[in-house]
């Protein structure tokens, strides 16, 4: 019996040139990691069928259901600022997409599922610790409220994966409503192929930006869901890591979970990722870069929208959109429900005396107004000079202290994924263990409340439990 999806292939309708079709290449012995069931009812899909037999063969690659239509999407896009005119699903496939019982259209898509035309040097695979790692950080994120790809399934394949040594094989079945980037447009913009640039921002509209009509809508589109997506980022402290044009979709989800991290203690220039020698991607630069990865947007544009003066237009208002993005998410971190003059600079006189005292970032905001918020700082008298103008400025809005506490709590997450945790959940996951990581995952799918036994799993790295550098895992 194969397992039947309700499959509709909008993207596989597109010309050729937009893909290669091709099939997964099957594994040796799948076995089931993890399944997302409330995803799966989300999507309208049956997760007995998921994690029988045909399901998991499917999720592994090595069966492909009835009506689907794999293919590599090909895309290019600025790696570290060096345009790479021809990238592409290297290790991926998209399965096809299903239409959720609300109407919401989403890609399925196999990571780790073996070569395309696209792989350049790579095997096609992944290994388990970033199979791990994207299923437990972008569910954390979906979780958090914000806009991300999402993890349906992992299953390891039974092959071992040569890496920093060999490592164990494994498939993340991954969900987005729609994988087209940056990337995607520059693909085209760089072949001078019109056509297919039409066609892109028609498909794109369609799917992402319904009543828009034009590339410059599109444009606009974009930059304001960038805005607020960045402005959510920093609001918990993450740091992508990797925000090249190939990883910034169109849709606003985020996209990548590479070498990605979240703050411990806050720094404005801190930087994960083993390859960002620069600190291009350092967490306080990512408005920036989100600006500059818009601006090779509107240029790929630009054949379509025909008027410079527009498109730059559009992408002027990035900044104050990013602004007043960020007020709100900072606004609400501190408790306020108003907003005021000197709000902005009330947050970023806290951001910089954490930094100064080396604060976790996570934990002074879901701590303000308690001890622990105090306790966080070298100088705790740092922040009780802080702590006089916040508390003024909550009186100027009559917030009681039972308001005050209840707005912190939903505003700042107890509990996020933090790197040490992850790689614990992954060693523990090679050898076997998947205990820690069926518990971290539970524990970050209600951030905004902890329970007493996981308090654990908020807690700052020790010492020799700080991870100082992540990899992008390929
Ligand atoms: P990423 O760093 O994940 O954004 O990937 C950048 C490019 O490298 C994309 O075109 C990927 O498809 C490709 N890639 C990454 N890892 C592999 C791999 N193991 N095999 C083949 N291609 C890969
Ligand atoms: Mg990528």
């Amino acid at each position: 019996m194969s397992l039947d999806l309700p499959f509709d292939n909008s993207y596989g309708r597109l010309p050729e040139r937009f893909y290669t079709r091709l099939g997964p290449t099957p594994v040796s012995k799948p076995g089931l990691v993890a399944i997302n069931a409330p995803l799966a009812e989300r999507l309208g899909l049956d997760t007995a069928n998921l994690t029988s037999p045909d399901g998991i063969a499917v999720l592994a690659g090595n069966s492909v259901p009835g009506g689907a239509d794999p293919l590599a999407q090909v895309y290019a896009g600025h790696q570290f600022g060096n345009f790479v005119p021809q990238l592409g699903d290297g290790r991926a496939l998209l399965l096809g997409e299903v239409v959720a019982p609300d109407g919401v259209r989403f890609d399925i898509q196999l990571k780790g599922s073996g070569p395309t035309p696209y792989s350049r040097m790579g095997d096609g695979r992944a290994w388990l610790g970033p199979v791990m790692r994207e299923y437990l950080v972008s569910e954390a994120m979906a979780a958090l409220g914000i806009p991300t790809t999402r993890a349906l399934a992992a299953v390891t394949t039974g092959e071992t994966v040569v890496r920093e040594g060999a490592m164990p094989g494994a498939v993340l079945t991954r969900i987005a409503t729609s994988h087209i980037r940056v990337g995607t447009f520059q693909f085209f913009a760089a072949r001078d192929d019109r056509d297919a640039l039409e066609a892109l921002v028609a498909h794109a509209l369609e799917r992402h930006y319904p009543g828009r009509t034009t590339a410059l809508e599109l444009l606009e589109g974009v930059i304001e869901r960038q805005a607020r997506l960045i402005a959510s980022w920093m609001g918990v402290g993450f740091v992508h890591g990797v925000m090249n044009t190939d990883n910034m979709t169109i849709s606003g989800e985020t996209i990548d979970y590479g070498p990605c991290a979240f703050l411990d203690s806050y720094h404005p220039m801190r930087v994960f990722s083993s390859i960002d020698h620069a600190g291009r991607y350092a967490y306080g630069r990512q408005p920036d870069v989100a600006m500059w990865d818009l601006a090779q947007l509107a240029i790929s544009l630009l054949p379509l929208i025909g008027n410079t003066e527009q498109a730059q237009t559009a992408l002027d208002r990035f900044p104050e959109l990013f602004r007043s993005a960020w007020s709100g998410v900072f606004r609400a971190k501190l408790g306020l429900a108003t907003a005021e003059d000197g709000d902005d600079e009330l947050a970023r006189d806290l951001l910089d005396r954490m930094a100064d005292g080396q604060a976790d970032f996570t934990n002074t905001f879901r701590a303000l107004g308690t001890p622990a918020a105090r306790d966080e700082f070298l100088d705790p008298t740092a922040y009780d000079d802080w702590e006089a103008a916040w508390n003024a400025r909550l009186l100027s809005e009559g917030v009681t202290s039972v308001d005050r506490a209840a707005r912190i709590a939903a505003a700042n997450p107890a509990v996020i994924p933090r790197t040490h945790r992850i790689e614990q959940a992954i060693q523990a996951g090679v050898a076997g263990d998947f205990g820690p990581f069926t518990r971290l995952h539970k524990a970050l799918s209600t951030p905004y409340e902890i329970a007493r036994e996981n308090l654990d799993l908020t807690r700052a790295p020790l010492a020799d439990e700080i991870v100082p550098r992540t990899f992008c895992g390929t």
